[in-house]
């Protein structure tokens, strides 16, 4: 007698259906040997299927005992379950159960990898067996192209490449003609000779002469169970030498696979999971290669998550700072900018043009400019939109009375620091005190004046203003707004600033008989004046024109007036038009008797608020002490503003909880089409584990894709000056991007996990 394999007492199957429940199989006892050759028959619905399914390990029973080899398998586990299905069954399906979309070779190969073989081993076998079932010629054919007898061969080829002692095959001859169902039937006979064949069908007379055993089942109860033909062989001749002698090695492999994953040491275990990452990694790039379009659309898909992300991301990014919810006090800094630094030496020495030129090498810095204090400073240039000009008639007079009135305080001085001739469409570089460089489309400004009006707004008393005539010397290539200036008018309009450099103009009263203090007069030059000449507003009092006695006192080091001072006799002229009366024009000669420009600080202006501290650090490494305008000038919280970053921080978390939400049901649902797949690969002996890393590598591969497309993108539009991305890409930062990967990997886990539980939960029912 031959060695018994699979022994089944008792064995009982139900379905539980909501309405009703099937008995499928009652109380069956059979014993199954080493070469027989089985045929199960039976109308249909009698259990065939379910009796098959059981011996092959595809279905539980509820019932009785199967016995595998002489062991019981009442204690095993799911595990224990798909080591069975991988080393001990070779399955022919009757609807083929073949992977559609891979070709022949790819087919057979999926069977071969999952038990263990390199993928060279794997090749030679499965063409060696396609040879044996007479799909040469067919290997990079793809499935769904074969006919159906070429199918059922395919799926024979694979069920005999796994060279396992067990081939269930339920009706593998149902779609078939009855010459290419005879050919198959042959190559089963020819397999039985070293092993157990157990068939179902529904044609015994086809199988008649082969069979070596015949059992009929009858509503779930075996009623017929004879040996026919004596066990003797029949049939045909095939090349079974070769399939012997593959087997012998192959069998070896098999063995050396399994016991290498029970082997303790590093280098093995490394080794198994290197193995096992190529096996998976052969199914994920297989399921994107043969399913181009599917690759495509999770990986469209994956990336709208990846760019709504990178957004919601970025915004909370640019409101992590909570600077916009605070208000601007333009006390300290006029000027609401919030990329300008004030940078000073630390020591409190004097700055010099190395040190504007250290400062302006830094990232992220891109304008240095030494005059700070003119950066403060507004001017006026264009009428109705900076100033307007308002007209009144008193009674019985024609004339009217104009006065001036500033509408903006919107455009502050720069100096020609921040520009150079590169910047310059046509013409020259500021040089001169009255000369300034604009942005127009042509050259047609140059030379021409432009009248201005300038205000300190935070340093000269409310209303004073100054009055100039610019001439336009440079025009700017890049559109801007901003007019740049000289220094010289830089400094002259921002001397009045530097306590230290300040002055009081003391004048001798006439009337009082003493020297009266005009206190703040701001020292202003006008070029038709000459040596000791100075020009008063009209309504000031300083007397009679003509030579008067001057003061100039300074303030000291506490912000005290001096003792000293210095007299200077002037020839005073009276003003009769310009700016306002607190400006005391003196000739150049005068001015740079009593002043000089000495830089102790500069502006900084940097490429985004982002940067700051980043700017600030670098600075301080060099020796300078830095800080930020906007920071300084913030304190106080504005309710409103608070609101609205806790309403924009509150839709960006709320928008990445809907986009987890978003992913796992649509993502996995995209998944869930290809489920049959994994039927297929599990009933060829996959291990759970297994396709759990195919899903994993796969989406993994597409969210890698995904990120990197975003990544693109978003450079690319920040490079086109798309404003909202410009300013969030000021923002990402190593922490920004690794928030971003981190949230886009946390998803695509959390899909695939939740994919794979729905499909252990599909697969095991
Ligand atoms: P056969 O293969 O002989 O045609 P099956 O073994 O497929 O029969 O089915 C036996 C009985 O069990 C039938 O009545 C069938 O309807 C029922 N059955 C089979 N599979 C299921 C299932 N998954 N759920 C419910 N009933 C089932
Ligand atoms: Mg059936």
């Amino acid at each position: 007698m031959e060695q018994v394999r699979i022994q089944l007492e008792g064995i009982s199957k139900s379905y539980y259906a909501k309405t009703a429940v099937t008995q499928a199989l009652r109380k069956i006892n059979l014993t199954f040997r080493m070469g027989e050759f089985v045929a199960i028959t039976g109308e249909s619905g009698s259990g065939k299927s379910t009796l098959l399914n059981i011996i092959g390990g595809m279905d539980t029973f509820d019932d009785g005992e199967m016995y595998v080899d002489g062991q019981p398998t009442f204690q095993y586990d799911e595990e224990d379950w798909e080591e069975y299905r991988r080393n001990k069954i070779g399955y022919v399906f009757q609807d083929y159960s073949l992977i559609g979309h891979y070709t022949v070779l790819d087919n057979m190969m999926s069977g071969l990898l999952i038990m263990g073989l390199s993928s060279d081993e794997a090749k030679n076998t499965a063409r060696h067996y396609l040879k044996l079932v007479g799909l040469e010629g067919y290997e990079l054919h793809k499935a769904t192209e074969l006919s159906s007898g070429q199918k059922q061969r395919l799926s024979i080829a694979r069920a005999l490449a796994k060279n396992t002692g067990i081939i269930v095959a339920d009706e593998p001859t149902g779609n078939l003609d009855s010459e290419t169902g005879d050919q198959i039937i042959a190559l089963l006979k020819e397999l039985s000779k070293d092993r157990l064949v157990i068939m179902v069908t529904h044609n015994y007379e086809q199988a008649e002469k082969y069979v070596t055993r015949k059992i009929r089942i009858h509503e779930g109860e075996v009623v017929v169970d004879v040996l026919v033909n004596n066990g003797e062989e029949a049939g045909g001749e095939l090349q079974g030498e070769s399939v012997q002698q593959q087997e012998s090695s192959e069998q070896e492999k098999v063995i050396e696979q399994q016991t290498l994953s029970e082997q303790e040491g590093e280098a093995s275990r490394k080794k198994v999971f290197w193995e096992q990452f190529k096996t998976a990694w052969y199914f994920a790039s297989k399921n994107a290669v043969t399913q181009l379009g599917r690759a495509t659309l999770f990986t469209i898909f994956l990336s709208i998550i990846a760019i709504a992300s990178f957004v919601l991301l970025g915004q909370l990014l640019v409101y992590e700072d909570d600077i916009s919810t605070k208000i601007y006090s333009n006390k300290a800094f006029y000027r609401q900018d919030d990329t300008r630094l004030v940078v000073k030496k630390a020591d409190g020495s004097l700055l010099t043009d190395a040190d504007f030129a250290k400062m302006k090498e830094l990232a992220y810095v891109v304008d240095v400019d030494s005059c700070d204090y003119a950066n403060d400073i507004n001017y006026y240039v264009t009428e109705d939109e900076d100033y307007e000009y308002l007209y009144s008639w008193h009674w019985g007079s024609r004339d009217p009375v104009i006065t001036l009135k500033f509408l903006s305080d919107k455009k502050f001085m720069k100096s020609v620091d921040c520009i150079t001739e590169q910047d310059l469409a046509y013409g020259r570089l500021p040089e001169k005190r009255n000369e300034i460089v604009i942005y127009d489309t042509d050259d047609s400004l140059l030379n021409r004046s432009k009248k201005m009006y300038f205000k300190a707004n935070n340093i000269w008393d409310s209303g004073e203003y100054y009055e100039a005539n610019l001439k336009i010397v440079g025009i700017l290539k890049e559109e801007t707004e901003q007019i740049y200036f000289s220094k010289a008018m830089c400094q002259m309009l921002s001397m009045d600033i530097d306590s230290d450099l300040s002055r009081i103009v003391y004048a001798y009263d006439y009337r009082k008989m003493d020297y009266a203090q005009k206190p703040e007069m701001v020292l202003v030059i006008a070029d038709d004046l000459k040596d000791n000449q100075v020009r008063v507003s009209k309504d000031i009092e300083v007397g009679v024109t003509g030579e008067i006695l001057f003061r100039f006192w300074e303030y000291d080091e506490n912000g005290e007036i001096s003792e000293e001072y210095v007299e200077q006799t002037v020839v005073v002229q009276k003003k009769t038009t310009g700016h306002t009366r607190d400006f005391l024009e003196v000739s150049q000669e005068l001015f740079d008797k009593y002043y000089q420009a000495e830089n102790k600080q500069a502006s900084v202006y940097i490429a985004s608020y982002a940067k700051t501290d980043e700017v600030i650090s670098a600075l301080e490494r060099l020796g300078y002490s830095a800080i930020s305008t906007i920071r300084v000038s913030t304190t106080d919280y504005d309710e409103i503003l608070v609101f609205d970053r806790l309403k924009v921080m509150g839709i960006c978390f709320g928008g990445l909880l809907a986009l987890i939400f978003a992913e796992v049901l649509i993502l996995r649902s995209l998944m869930k089409i290809r489920v049959k797949d994994y039927f297929v690969l599990k009933f060829i002996g996959m291990k759970m584990q297994m396709i759990r890393k195919i899903s994993y590598l796969e989406i993994g591969v597409y969210v890698l894709v995904a990120m990197g497309i975003t990544v693109a993108l978003m450079w690319a539009l920040n490079f086109a000056g798309i404003p909202l991305v410009t300013e969030m890409m000021w923002y990402y930062e190593l922490k920004g991007y690794i928030a971003f990967a981190a949230y886009n990997l946390f998803l695509s886990v959390l899909t695939v996990a939740s994919f794979n539980r729905l499909l252990k939960g599909r697969l095991n029912a």
